[in-house]
């Protein structure tokens, strides 16, 4: 039985999306892959650490032929004006000529995908979609597709699946939003 309201290290945080839902959502998401990929053997480019979990779970209902590789984005800080950039590390295969699937756990203002989808696109890939577990419309700031969203949620900040709070709370099964 999960708990409707737990502590991450000094905050609370109230149950927002159960396993059950989330699993459901994947399910969903991997039929619509399954059929849109069908014959194309995608590598499924997978965002660490957040999207572990869903990748996981997203990896285990697909039915085509795929790979799967898992790549990070360190972060440091740039000469720009933007400040922080965020760059790819850990692709060691070839993406040229292939169809890429970024598989990410959440995208908020986009930022992040976006620096990661110019990096990706200079490696010639015959095209790129992103699956994301979760979504926040309200926060979007870019105009880039996405073309498989698990479930659109609030501007909250919210941890587990693979979501963290400072590196804690990524074990939990379900997925709790901050209590404000
Ligand atoms: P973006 O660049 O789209 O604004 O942010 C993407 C990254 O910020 C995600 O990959 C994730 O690491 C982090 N992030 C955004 N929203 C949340 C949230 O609600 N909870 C947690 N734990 N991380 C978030
Ligand atoms: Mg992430």
């Amino acid at each position: 039985m999960n708990q409707d309201i737990i502590k991450v290290i000094d905050k609370e945080f109230s149950i927002f999306i159960t396993n059950k839902e989330i699993d459901a959502s994947i399910e969903k998401m991997a039929q619509q892959i399954n059929q849109d990929y069908k014959g194309k053997k995608p590598i499924f480019l997978v965002i660490l650490n957040g999207a572990f979990m869903f990748a996981a779970d997203l990896f285990k209902k697909l039915t085509i032929d795929c790979e799967i590789s898992f790549v990070k984005l360190s972060s440091y800080h740039g000469t720009t004006t933007t400040g922080r950039v965020k760059s790819l590390i850990g692709l060691n295969e070839s993406i040229a000529g292939r169809h890429i699937i970024v598989v990410e756990d959440i995208i908020d203002s986009g930022i992040t995908m976006e620096h990661l989808l110019e990096e990706l696109n200079s490696k010639y890939p015959t095209d790129i979609r992103i699956a994301t577990l979760l979504f926040k419309p309200k926060a979007f700031q870019k105009d880039f597709a996405i073309e498989y969203i698990g479930i659109e949620i609030p501007n909250d900040f919210i941890v587990g699946y693979g979501l963290d709070y400072d590196g804690f709370a990524r074990n939990l099964p379900d997925i709790y939003k901050l209590v404000k």
